[in-house]
Formats: structure tokens, C-alpha cells, sequence
């Protein structure tokens, strides 16, 4: 569904990615971990069209989207839910979700989306007339990732959705995304909080300065000794 081959992206001189290539296929939960400042938001932004790369392939669902603009990879169901909030207080809770469903595929489907983003989080329902300012930590991380399922995606690229989150709020969260998953769509998500998520991914990358360090089955990642190491201190189980 999603394939990058041999991307690289540059801060100046600064080489952020370097010749990372990946699939993700088709409703699999992919999940991103890697230590602190090692690559893992620059990769999504660069899936997403927020970065260049300077060289190699992005393709989603048989198209080349390499150099293709965020809004148009967007339309096309690839779609980023970034660690930062990037709500808008001052605006209701609906006012934010309907801001997700903006292009046209969306837009036809705005009110079906709105019923399963409101099945889903039954708390964004009813606040949804309260302006986003007054929602909680985890509330409006909630927000975040409804407004990306109002954009109709097909991939939800998700950055970090645990970060500044107490560990109950982050353990709802992540089961929030595992029944978006179940449900048939297509996760790639980053994250540093490796233990509470683990169980849910098929597949797991490991990125270390840049670098693909470990791409596997999730299977195979509980074995390595590497990934234990650095990540779990072996407890994670
Ligand atoms: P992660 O998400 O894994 O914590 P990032 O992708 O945010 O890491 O950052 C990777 C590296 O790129 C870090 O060394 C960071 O300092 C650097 N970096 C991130 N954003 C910028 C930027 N806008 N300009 C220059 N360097 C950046
Ligand atoms: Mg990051």
C-alpha cells in the first residue's frame, strides 16, 4: 500500500533519513520506534509531503506521490496526525472534526465519517459543541486522530500520540488506534513508548540516526536482542 525505496532527507547539510526503504502493506499496523531525535518524525513528514526527499521513491497505492503535494496525498487517503496538537481551541469540537473532512472526497462523506469518529470516541460526541481549549490531555489527542479520520484516509500516518500523556490516557489511546486498525485502516504509527503498543503492531522498524536498524514481523522483533536492549530492558512482556 505504501512503499518507500531508498529515501533520503537532509536538514541543509545535515543528513536526517538516509536510504530508508519500507512496505507497508494493506491494513497492517506498521509501527516506527527509535530513540529520541533519531529520524522517526522527519520520515512521516517526508511520506506526507511536509519534506523533501532528496533522492529514491515514495508510492501509495500505485501511485508515485515522491513529490506530490500534501493536500493531493491527502485526497488520496494518505493522511498525518502530528504529534503537535494543531487544533484550534477557540473553534468547537465538531468545528475541528468537519476542518479534517476539507477536500472533496471527504467532504462527500463528512456526516458517515462523523458517526464513526463519534462511535468511536462517544466522549468527542458529547463535547462536541465545547470549544477544543477546554478538552483534556488525552481528549484532544482523541480530536487529532478523529479529525484524521475525517479526512477519509486509507493510511493514518500517526507521530507520537502518547507523547505528554499520563500511561492510562496512552493505553486508551492506543487501543483507540488498534480498532481504527481492526476496522480495516491502514496504521503507520511512531512511537518512543514501545511497550504499550507492541502487542498491537504486525510489523515493527527500527530506526537509529537515520538508519533502518530492524525490519520485521513482530514475531521476529519480540526475539531480538537489539530491540529488547534498547527499547524494553527485556521486560516488556
Ligand atoms: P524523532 O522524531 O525521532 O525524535 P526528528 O525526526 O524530529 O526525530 O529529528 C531527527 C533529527 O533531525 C534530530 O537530530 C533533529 O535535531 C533534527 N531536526 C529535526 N527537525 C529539524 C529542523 N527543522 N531543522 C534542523 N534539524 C532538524
Ligand atoms: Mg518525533
Amino acid at each position: 500500500m505504501l512503499e518507500l525505496k531508498n529515501i533520503n532527507t537532509y536538514y541543509g547539510e545535515f543528513h536526517a533519513i538516509r536510504d530508508i526503504s519500507f512496505k507497508v502493506n494493506q491494513g497492517d499496523f506498521f509501527l516506527v520506534v527509535g530513540p529520541n531525535g533519531h529520524g522517526k518524525s522527519t520520515l512521516l513528514k517526508t511520506i506526507c509531503g511536509l519534506l523533501r526527499t532528496a533522492s529514491g521513491q515514495i508510492v501509495f497505492n500505485t501511485a508515485e506521490i515522491t513529490r506530490a503535494a500534501t493536500d493531493k496525498i491527502v485526497e488520496m487517503g494518505l493522511v498525518y496526525v502530528a504529534e503537535e496538537r494543531h487544533l484550534f481551541p477557540q473553534m468547537t469540537v465538531l468545528d475541528n472534526l468537519k476542518l479534517g473532512a476539507y477536500n472533496t472526497n471527504a467532504r462527500a462523506k463528512e456526516q458517515e465519517s462523523l458517526e464513526y469518529v463519534f462511535h468511536l470516541f462517544p466522549q468527542l460526541s458529547e463535547f462536541k459543541n465545547r470549544y477544543a481549549a477546554t478538552l483534556s490531555g488525552g481528549e484532544a489527542r482523541m480530536l487529532t486522530l478523529g479529525r484524521g479520520i475525517m479526512s477519509c484516509a486509507k493510511l493514518l500516518a500517526i507521530d507520537e500520540p502518547s507523547f505528554g500523556l499520563a500511561p492510562i490516557l496512552r493505553n486508551e489511546v492506543f487501543d483507540k488506534i488498534n480498532e481504527i486498525n481492526s476496522s480495516g485502516m491502514t496504521v503507520l504509527l511512531v512511537e518512543q513508548n514501545v511497550n504499550q503498543v507492541v502487542d498491537f503492531a504486525d510489523r515493527i522498524c527500527l530506526i537509529e540516526d537515520g538508519c533502518i536498524v530492524f525490519d520485521g514481523p513482530r514475531e521476529e522483533a519480540l526475539l531480538n536482542e537489539h530491540l529488547k536492549d534498547v527499547f524494553l530492558g527485556g521486560s516488556y512482556r
